[in-house]
């Protein structure tokens, strides 16, 4: 018998009051799932500081489910991280995704700690085993690196340096994770110990799809590329297709054991509960 992989949903901080009553309806509804935890997204730069801040706050005493917010190191110093950690353990949290970001435009200097695994190193260094630290991976590699080799070392580094887990971007190829995960094991990652949880993208509206895909390097194959773009304004065939698509991926994973699957919610109930109920996770 195979054994179910954990799953846990992303969110990131909405922007207006009614997206954030929104967000909780949809957290609800997520929430009686019984995921393993929610994360929230954070802007670099500390853009969304006090939005991040505010949800967390707000999911963090709704329920017993563990909250994990980002953190990211890209322009920001060790002052103002120091602090974020100090808040989010006065709040009880015990998880945290840390990312280096990506500065919004116009912002420039990388701050004192310019690469994510020099963060998860400051963490350690701050609040020794207090946190859970899962860090990004990349199966179609990194826009920005120079080459599959070095992310892979860069990966390796960041789980080196103390994260006990990574996720990755959202890839609709099984065989890239899969990839990945091996070189990982080659490198003397042990994977088991270490996880590399599958960062999952339901397939929700076509051309933000693509827009998100083309900006963090990830690959839509051509056949559902083409696809969707046949579809047109169809949303009923293109919510059709796109579950088809991912839960196959997501299928294939399981097979492969993966140990955990990551839905990037895009704040939405459907069609990630569609998904988990389907696979059968909850
Ligand atoms: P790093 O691991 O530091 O790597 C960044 C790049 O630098 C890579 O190309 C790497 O190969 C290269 N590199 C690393 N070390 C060196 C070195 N010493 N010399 C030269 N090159 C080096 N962004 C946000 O702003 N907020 C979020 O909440 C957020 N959440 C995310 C969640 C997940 C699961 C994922 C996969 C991504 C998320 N991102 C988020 C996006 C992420 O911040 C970007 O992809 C960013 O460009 C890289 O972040 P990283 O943590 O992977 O960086």
């Amino acid at each position: 018998m195979t054994t179910k992989p954990d799953f846990s949903f992303e969110f990131y901080p909405p922007k207006t009051d009614a997206g954030r009553e929104s967000l909780l309806t949809t957290f609800d509804e997520l929430n009686a799932l019984a995921p393993k935890y929610f994360s929230v997204t954070y802007g670099a730069g500390g853009s969304t500081r006090e939005r991040t801040l505010d949800i967390i706050n707000l999911l963090n005493g709704r329920s017993q489910t563990q909250i994990a917010p980002h953190i990211s190191c890209i322009g920001d110093d060790k002052v103002q991280i120091a602090e974020l950690l100090s808040d989010y353990k006065a709040l009880g949290i015990k998880r945290l995704v840390a990312l280096r970001g990506d500065l919004p435009s116009g912002q420039v200097g990388m701050g004192e700690l310019p690469f994510a695994r020099d963060l998860v190193a400051f963490i350690r260094e701050q609040s020794g085993d207090h946190f859970y630290i899962e860090v990004a991976a990349y199966p179609e590699m990194h826009p920005q690196a120079r080459s599959f080799k070095e992310d892979v070392q860069n990966l390796v580094n960041k789980y080196k340096a103390g994260a006990d887990a990574a996720i990755t971007q959202f890839f609709f190829n099984a065989d890239s994770y899969l990839y990945l995960r091996d070189e990982l094991e080659k490198q003397g990652i042990d994977t088991q110990k270490q996880p590399l949880i599958a960062g999952i993208m339901p397939i929700i509206h076509a051309t933000s799809l693509m827009r998100f895909a083309d900006s963090c390097g990830a690959d839509i194959p051509r056949y559902v590329r083409k696809q969707l773009a046949d579809y047109g304004d169809d949303r009923k065939s293109i919510h059709q297709f796109g579950f088809d698509v991912v839960y196959k991926l997501c299928e294939r994973l399981m097979a492969e054991s993966v140990p955990a699957l990551h839905f990037y919610s895009m704040n939405k109930t459907e069609p990630n509960r569609e998904l988990v109920k389907a696979l059968d996770l909850a």
